[in-house]
């Protein structure tokens, strides 16, 4: 989620956590049903305090997972709340079966501890008679009572086994003791799509959020399948093994024009650029068509090449390289040994080394 779409809130435990500006929707669809409901400003505000004390929860269940996450070997990049939940954005996951068991479990455990602090405290401080709530309209009476109603439901939620919701995470977890991760993960996604396309349905009949859930997950079950078909395929393959050492090679002196006429000529995702015989950066197809489109044919390449490209190492593992490129939205990266220029890394030759890998793979 790119964060210029996105408020920050602070950087608890060191994960930068941040609200999309989607949430505002949120908060004004509430305002809305709650206004068709006829309700007066102070209940109206009451059930947006309640909203927003529900999303605390959802932040403490993201850092759940992420503190799990992090104490396991994992790496977490940040946490988005959207209107549907929270989503934490890991960089590196803990891929042992029992590890990702425990990072994927923490999360609803965390609003198990919550719900029973919220019985500590409604049964000691704030007791109720369940019979007589009035569950219609939150209000400072039941507020309590309902915040841990709908932690618990959030609890019973994540864990339907939907991949990739939780409990389809730990779903696919239980399954990879006995089998591959790969296979695991097709189980656990065919059953997550099952799913998927019941929440869409049903959504469209009861509650639009389920629809927009379903299809988050939907594309993240393919998404993450995709990841670990690479990662399969990609195992024990270094950088080396596709770096390119000829590639169409242009100077920073050039105009754009220049660029723009060999670009017919060439297949690659873009030129290699050069100042007085040393690598200088890269120019894709796509900076070149935005620098014609800002400096015209007679813009000079360095102006609107990439420079500063941080370079791959021929052992890098490649699986690692392509999750980065993937993730930063890179097609082209050089790549050094011993310190020295080697050639480049393109996205698209890393694309057909898989589709090749792959297919001698199943054949044989
Ligand atoms: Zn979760």
């Amino acid at each position: 989620m790119k964060s210029r779409y996105s408020l920050s809130l602070g950087k608890p435990f060191g994960i930068k956590v941040s609200v999309h500006w989607t949430f505002s929707l949120l908060i004004a669809w509430i305002v809305l049903i709650s206004l068709g409901r006829g309700l007066a400003a102070p209940q109206i505000l009451m059930h947006i305090v309640f909203v927003l004390a529900l999303f605390v929860c959802v932040v403490l269940h993201e850092l759940g997972h992420s503190i799990a996450a992090i104490r396991l070997g994992g790496a977490v990049d940040s946490i988005t709340l959207l209107p549907i939940g929270g989503m934490a954005h890991l960089s590196k996951m803990p891929e042992r079966p029992m590890d990702e068991f425990m990072v994927s479990a923490a999360g609803p455990l965390v609003n198990v501890v919550i719900a029973g602090l919220l019985w500590i405290y409604v049964a000691l401080f704030h007791p109720v008679d369940i019979a007589a709530i009035e569950f219609e309209t939150i209000t400072a009476a039941n507020f309590p009572i309902m915040l841990l109603a709908a932690n618990l439901f959030i609890v019973a939620f994540n864990l339907i086994p939907a991949f990739p919701m939780d409990g389809g995470r730990l779903f696919r977890s239980a399954l990879s003791i006995r089998m591959s991760r790969l296979k695991a993960t097709r189980i656990a996604k065919d059953i997550g799509q099952v799913f998927a396309i019941v929440f869409i349905v049903g959504g469209l009949f009861f509650n639009p959020f389920l629809v927009v859930i379903g299809f988050f997950i939907l594309l993240g079950a393919k998404g993450e399948y995709e990841m670990i078909k690479y990662q399969d395929v990609l195992k024990d393959q270094t950088v080396r093994e596709i770096v390119k050492t000829e590639f169409a090679e242009l100077d920073v002196d050039d105009t754009l024009g220049k660029a723009a006429e060999r670009l017919v000529q060439v297949s690659d995702n873009g030129f290699v650029i050069m100042s007085e015989g040393e690598f200088a950066g890269i120019l894709t197809k796509n900076d070149l068509i935005n620098g014609l489109n800002s400096h015209g044919r007679e813009g000079k390449i360095k102006d609107v090449m990439q420079t500063g490209l941080q370079p791959i190492h021929c052992d890098t593992p490649l699986f690692d390289v392509y999750r980065d490129m993937q993730k930063n939205r890179l097609y082209m990266l050089p790549v050094i040994e011993n310190k020295e220029f080697k050639g480049i890394l393109d996205l698209e030759n890393l694309h057909e080394f898989f589709l090749i890998r792959k297919a001698t793979k199943i054949n044989s």
